[in-house]
């Protein structure tokens, strides 16, 4: 996990990179990292003279030197030291590791610092529609026999619900929508298993509390007869699997980009978010997702080898974050949905995105709310943070480097229930009090209907 030389020549920018990425309590692990790397090499240089003596002592025992009894005694000793060294060695290079694994990834050049994401372009016009009743998802659900809350209070409680009629089908109509697009952009689909180890979570970047300390993902247990280690969550998002199915691979280079997309039941404990958007589908505890993930190569640098470097234009992994974010803004273009992208601050970057742009939607039920405007896609390129800690390799057939971690990058291709929300605010119709079907999604409603309602 460690990138020690890089630690060493940049101390304080890790520091400032957590300050300004909201992991202040974590801004000394640079520092730290380095005065424990220092204590390091001093403990070894220490076992190498014990060693040496050592050496010496068992060649003269070997040869029959007189003393004996001194010197086995003194070999004893000896033994019992460079066994205390080593002891201290593992804590210390634990310690070491369990500072770096803290330490969230750098941001990137093109991140806003603080808390402002920058808007960087619109979709379907510069500013929303005006046209709209403002009704929101709930009723319109509600009152077309699309949504119901109230069976899922009874069932599982907050944050839950039941999608009835037309608005199940139009799940599978977005996820089908999606799929199908990618497929034919070269996309390889994938459907993976909601639920994996914690330490995968964690490797890429998901802690079971985040900086608040709040719950954020629904633990399952441990598996039996399985050390601590193997305890089961829920994946909050199709990224975990995609990324774990590479852990501790080697990867050829004229494999990479490796790009695939997949369906998934999405779980969030949402703990913090209790009394915001309590209603409807926006903040829900399990939804449908599509996501995109890839892995990529590093940057390559004539000069330097395998390495971030200002020569480099674009890297690898910008190329597929472009294609990534050109496909959401197509779907999105597609659905006739108003939206506006933004380059999202350090602030919101979380553990393992260096850069990340999300897309929001305009929904007529939230103008209260950031102008109506609300998320409904996230593409983040991780560099190598999530790849050192699963250990992904790709193997070069050039240079001098033959080896190094993978770069990683995940976006959304459609995350459902804010989209159906949308799609039923949007295209809500007051006079004839019906939604109306998006083009591209009618061929999968009964009768490729337009609408949806009386
Ligand atoms: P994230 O993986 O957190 O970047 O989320 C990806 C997308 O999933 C977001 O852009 C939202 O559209 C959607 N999403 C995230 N959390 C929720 C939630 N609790 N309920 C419904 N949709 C969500």
């Amino acid at each position: 996990t460690l990138n020690l030389k890089h630690i060493r020549q940049n101390p304080g920018l890790y520091e400032q990179n957590c300050i300004d990425r909201n992991y202040a309590p974590y801004a000394k692990n640079g520092w730290r990292i380095l005065e424990l790397h220092d204590r390091l090499v001093a403990q070894q240089r220490e076992a190498v003279e014990l060693r040496q003596r050592n050496n010496v002592l068992s060649k003269e025992l070997k040869g029959g030197a007189s003393g004996k009894s001194t010197l086995v005694d003194e070999a004893k000793e000896l033994k019992g030291e460079l066994a205390e060294y080593e002891r201290q060695e593992r804590v210390v290079q634990e310690e070491m590791e369990q500072l770096a694994l803290e330490l969230p990834n750098l941001s990137s050049l093109q991140t806003p610092t603080g808390e402002k994401p920058k808007v960087v372009g619109h979709i379907n016009g510069d500013t929303p529609p005006s046209n709209h009743s403002g009704k929101s998802h709930v009723d319109i659900g509600r009152e077309l026999d699309l949504l119901d809350f109230e069976a899922s209070a009874t069932t599982s409680g907050w944050g839950w619900y039941f999608l009835k009629n037309e608005a199940a089908l139009l799940e599978q109509a977005l996820v089908q929508y999606a799929l199908t697009l990618a497929m034919r952009r070269g996309w390889q689909v994938m459907t993976p298993p909601s639920l994996v180890y914690s330490h995968i979570a964690s490797a890429c970047g998901f802690m079971p509390r985040d900086q608040s300390g709040e719950t954020q993902i629904y633990a399952i247990g441990h598996q039996e007869g399985k050390e601590q280690k193997a305890s089961l969550v829920l994946a909050g998002t199709a990224e975990i699997p995609f990324a774990g199915s590479q852990a501790n691979k080697t990867l050829s280079e004229s494999d990479l980009p490796l790009k695939i997309i997949g369906p998934s039941r999405c779980y969030r404990a949402e703990a913090g978010a209790r009394g915001v958007d309590t209603k409807g589908l926006y903040r829900v505890h399990e939804f449908t997702k599509v996501e995109m993930f890839a892995w990529t190569a590093p940057p390559f640098s004539s000069t330097s080898g395998f390495e971030n470097d200002e020569e480099v234009q674009q890297t690898p992994s910008e190329q597929v974050f472009d294609e990534m974010v050109a496909l959401q803004t197509e779907i999105l273009t597609s659905l006739g949905l108003h939206a506006r992208i933004l380059e999202m601050p350090t602030t919101d970057l979380g553990a393992s995105a260096t850069r990340k742009i999300d897309i929001e939607a305009f929904f007529p039920s939230r103008t209260s709310i950031d102008n109506g405007y609300g998320e409904v896609t996230s593409a983040s390129v991780c560099t190598d943070y999530q790849a050192r800690r699963l250990n992904t390799k790709v193997r070069f057939e050039r240079g001098e480097v033959k080896s190094t971690f993978v770069h990683t990058v995940n976006g959304t291709a459609m995350a459902v229930p804010r989209v159906l929300a949308a799609i039923l605010e949007n295209g809500w119709s007051e006079e004839e009090g019906v939604v109306r079907v998006p083009g591209v999604l009618r061929k999968w409603m009964p009768g490729e209907a337009a609408t949806i309602g009386p």
